[in-house]
């Protein structure tokens, strides 16, 4: 079987899913390949479930929108769904998200557009370059199949395609720590106050040997439905001896079994010694573990921690990163980088560019930035907004045009981004 696209996107979160969308409501005939049966990503099938990124960072009352187009449609159609509006902690605004919400959005948002077409159960296990245009290679079930297309977007989230086209990439040395997220019910009742209370229920659980230190690395939080929490468990840093290889299939086997093991342990302790929990159990494990680094993409320009830091705006932005870094490298947990006054910083296009190949384009958590910079730019109201630019600029250039000059105006709000002289950058 072999279909002919203008633009196939590879990989269907949070990046993704913006991208695909994007490129078909500029009139692309886009092919959209993900291997699980819904999309979402890590938002779906890791059970992350807050939106971070979508909002400027601020100490004033009322949270604002930084991306405009798909990021803000995203929030406006999760606030409709949910009725949860976002949170405000310390600086920062977050916006609660449902996964099971965030599927039938997705599936709603594919199924407006005409020229795009989703295939599920689909993994891409090749691509090459011939005469210009790229043939894809997938298999569904023990049928393989083929896409040809005339632009890429590689929204994978692990870089897959880089090391097929010979392209640079890297993994850093030391990743961010990967978790794993899964939903809780009948727990009586979870005010804030009683949160340090669960804490010390924890390390006494540690202390008389029914659980693992790993234990130590579980936070709650309320899912937003009557009775429902998610529980996520940060797992394996350096502290644990092993090496992590988030490409290895026997270290991330090993990854889901520890996951289902700790989070098994901690339900259990908590039923025995916590009245509030004693109808506690748990109701679902994610599809697969939430995983925050992997494979990079080194691309025409590289934006760094120490310009997140600075706020640094540029000429080729198409969008802007808000989040401040967190780093999330070992068991005393996450380190935060704010940038300086809060500045938002710009995302340059190049960081979406590769060198050599015009009609290739990244997006989401795998674009060419550093492993700093990564701990800001993965989180999903970010991957909207560069799944929004590589979506519109597939586009273009699928059409024969340039996307450099004209992207600026064909992102919707761009001219709405705070310009740097606004925001006191001289
Ligand atoms: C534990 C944890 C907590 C987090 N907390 C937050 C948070 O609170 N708020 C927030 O905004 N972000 C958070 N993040 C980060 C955020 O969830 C991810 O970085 C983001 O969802 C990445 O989106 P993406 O589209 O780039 O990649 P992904 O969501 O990883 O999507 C990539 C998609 O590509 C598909 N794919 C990959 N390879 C192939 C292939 N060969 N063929 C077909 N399909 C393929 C995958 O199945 C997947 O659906 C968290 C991450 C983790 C792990």
């Amino acid at each position: 079987m072999i279909r002919d696209v203008d633009v196939a996107v590879i990989g269907g979160g949070s990046a993704g899913l913006a991208a695909a969308v994007m490129a078909a409501r500029q009139g692309a005939r886009v092919m959209l390949l993900e291997r699980q049966g819904f999309l979402g990503g890590m938002g779906t099938a890791s059970l992350v479930h807050t939106f971070c990124g979508l909002y400027l960072l601020k100490s004033g009352p009322g949270a604002e929108l930084a991306n405009l187009g798909f990021p803000s449609e995203m929030a406006e159609r999760m606030i409709a769904t949910t009725g949860l509006g976002p949170i405000r902690m310390g600086r920062l605004d977050v916006l609660p998200q449902h996964p099971a919400d965030f599927v039938r959005i997705a599936d709603e948002l594919v199924k407006a557009e005409s020229s795009l077409v989703v295939q599920w159960h689909t993994e891409v296990i090749g691509v090459r370059k011939n005469e210009g245009r790229w043939e894809i290679d997938w298999s569904c079930r023990g049928s393989l199949g083929k896409t040809l297309s005339t632009v890429i977007i590689d929204a994978s989230g692990d870089a897959v395609t880089a090391p097929w086209i010979g392209a640079a990439h890297e993994v850093a040395p030391r990743l961010q720590r990967p978790a794993y997220v899964f939903g809780i019910q009948g727990v009586r009742s979870f005010p804030d106050e009683r949160r340090l209370q669960l804490a010390g229920m924890l390390v006494e659980g540690i202390r008389s040997g029914i659980l693992s230190k790993a234990a130590l690395g579980l936070s709650f939080r309320p899912s937003g439905r009557p009775g429902e929490l998610f529980g996520t468990l940060d797992l394996a840093g350096e502290e644990s001896g092993s090496i992590y290889d988030p490409l290895d299939p026997v270290g991330l086997s090993a990854l889901e079994a520890e996951g289902r093991r700790v989070a098994s342990g901690v339900v259990a302790c908590l039923r025995e010694m916590d009245p509030e929990w004693r109808a506690a159990f748990i109701s679902q494990w994610p599809a697969r573990a939430g995983i925050r680094e992997s494979r990079r993409w080194v691309g025409r320009a590289c934006l760094t921690g120490a310009q997140i830091e600075a706020g640094t705006r540029f000429a080729d932005e198409i969008g802007l990163a808000t989040w401040p870094m967190e780093l999330r490298e070992n068991t005393r947990g996450p380190k935060w980088r704010f940038p300086v006054e809060d500045r938002p910083t710009g995302i340059p296009f190049d960081c979406l560019r590769i060198p050599d190949h015009d009609n290739f384009f990244v997006a989401g958590r795998c674009i060419s930035v550093d492993h700093e910079a990564q701990a800001s730019i993965r989180v999903m109201g970010t991957c909207f907004a560069t799944g929004q630019a590589a979506g519109v600029a597939a586009a273009i250039k699928a059409g024969g045009g340039d996307p450099t000059p004209s992207l600026a105006r064909r992102i919707p709000g761009h001219g709405n981004f705070p310009e740097p002289s606004e925001i006191g950058i001289a």
